[in-house]
């Protein structure tokens, strides 16, 4: 068949589910409406799935990667203009490890049957036109980490970026559009309404058009999305505990939870939040996290600064969002502690305090001791708060490993690590933004955005014996 034959079909097809092809055209797939910006990536997914090879889909995977690269170092820059949070050169290795370590179609298995009945294969399929939201905390992070996963599981994309970066949003989209174009894709594969809002989100999961929901965010986001009734993924807060027993190498705790904790200022939903650790072993850790360079705040500076970045209300305590993302000197200054050149503020305080029981995304980590092992465990497991999302440990004791491990039950569980690793940032396995704990995709890729479908050649065919 020629490309044209090829292409009097689509247009027929599309003719036939009633499209036009005349709708109002984005710039660039950023449209003013969502319900335009629904039909283009409707009309575009069509398309890729009918008219395009899954090679194809590779080629223009590669095509992106290769852009987006180009433009790691401008995306990190104008995501700390534009949002004031977390550390540029950290931003950097984040952009670059969604664009090295996103799988794209070599995640797509086939499985097959073959017995005296026939040939039987299970391909995964595209849903369709995928509705994503977007965090503030990962913006450009996780719209090519999405891109990557979700055209290449043969979908398009409908984005609802977070309205604190939507610019920076818009011209990441945007360049990965013309990309998509210019390597002979379709127009409107990825698509985003210019301003973000929350009823551009009802309409999408009300929309026919679109099949899946994947929402990364905040859980009340995800709830929303959950409640919808639209098929959803969801992708939600995490509170990651640590615990370091009285077995571990406490040099190379003290210097991982440092590194880990303190990178991009603790935005990662994966990062360290609070760490739990045994009496015996407590007063090292404290003394090597303070070499590695942290500061050890005073009980009193620990209460002052819960004053200034939480806000109570009812008796429930709150992240003030105006001090997420921000430098641990930032933070300081504002107890009235200045010039301090460190990454990370560390306080002691017990095992139900706001510190360690909400969720903050800043470079604030409490440590509670703890007597027994058993009591680690107790906290960090109330502190997860059953996100299961991430926990990390270090130890060398394999039973305590697997105990915690089994009682924690997170979808990413790192040992003697800086939790990084379980995204593949210095370690085994690929990288995502979108880690789908509450409904269990677990670390997605392409294969997380399709649906299974069985195609079945009966009576022995195709068989060689
Ligand atoms: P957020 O929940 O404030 O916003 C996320 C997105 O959801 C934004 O696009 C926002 O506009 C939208 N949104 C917010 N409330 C909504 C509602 N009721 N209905 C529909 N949409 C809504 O989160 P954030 O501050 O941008 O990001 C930080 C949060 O995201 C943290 O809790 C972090 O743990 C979590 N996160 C999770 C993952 C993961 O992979 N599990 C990745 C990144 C961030």
């Amino acid at each position: 068949m020629n490309e044209k034959i090829i292409e009097e079909i689509v247009r027929e097809i599309i003719n036939k589910s009633g499209i036009s092809l005349e709708g109002v055209s984005g710039d660039q797939g950023v449209f003013e409406r969502v319900e335009d910006a629904i039909d283009a990536a409707y009309a575009a997914q069509r398309e890729w799935y009918i008219k395009y090879k899954v090679e194809d889909r590779r080629r223009i995977i590669e095509a992106v990667r290769t852009a987006a690269r180009k433009n790691a170092e401008m995306f990190a820059r104008m995501i700390r203009d534009e949002t004031g949070m977390g550390r540029y050169e950290d931003k950097v290795i984040k952009n670059l490890a969604v664009i090295d370590k996103t799988p794209g179609v070599e995640c797509l298995t086939t499985d097959a049957i073959s017995g005296d009945s026939g040939l039987m294969i299970e391909e995964l399929a595209p849903y369709g036109v995928i509705g994503a939201i977007t965090p503030s905390t990962n913006p450009t992070e996780t719209i090519i980490n999405n891109t990557i996963s979700m055209i290449g599981g043969g979908n398009a994309v409908v984005f609802n970026v977070h309205p604190g970066a939507k610019k920076v949003c818009a011209v990441c989209l945007q360049i990965l559009h013309r990309t998509i174009v210019e390597n002979g894709g379709p127009e409107n594969l990825i698509t985003m309404q210019r301003e973000p809002d929350m009823e551009a989100v009802n309409k999408m999961t009300s929309s026919p058009k679109i099949r899946l929901m994947v929402g990364t965010g905040g859980m009340g986001m995800v709830n929303a999305l959950l409640r919808s009734g639209k098929k959803t993924i969801g992708a939600g807060a995490g509170n990651p505990p640590v615990i370091v027993d009285n077995t571990a190498d406490i040099e190379k705790a003290a210097k991982e939870i440092y590194r880990g904790a303190s990178f991009d200022n603790n935005l990662l939903c994966l990062a360290e939040k609070e760490v739990f650790v045994m009496e015996e072993a407590a007063d090292e850790l404290i003394r090597k996290m303070r070499e590695e360079g942290a500061y050890l705040m005073t009980a009193e500076e620990t209460e002052r600064l819960l004053d200034i970045v939480f806000i109570k209300k009812n008796g429930e305590y709150s992240v003030n969002k105006k001090w997420v993302g921000k430098d641990a000197g930032v933070i300081l200054e504002s107890i009235g502690i200045h010039n301090m050149d460190t990454r990370l503020v560390i306080c002691q305080v017990p095992h139900d305090h706001p510190f360690v029981l909400v969720e903050q995304l800043m470079p604030v980590l409490p440590v509670v001791r703890c007597k027994t092992f058993e009591e680690c465990i107790k906290y960090a497991v109330i502190a997860e708060n059953g996100n299961r999302h991430t926990a990390s440990m270090f130890s060398k004791n394999v039973d305590h490993m697997t105990r915690f491990a089994k009682e924690i039950e997170t979808t990413i569980f790192t040992k003697n690590a800086a939790t990084l690793v379980g995204v593949g940032i210095g370690g085994e396995g690929h990288t995502t933004m979108t880690i789908a704990g509450p409904t269990g995709e677990g670390l997605t890729c392409a294969r997380s955005f399709t649906r299974r479908r069985r195609c079945m050649l009966a009576d022995g065919g195709l068989r060689v014996i």
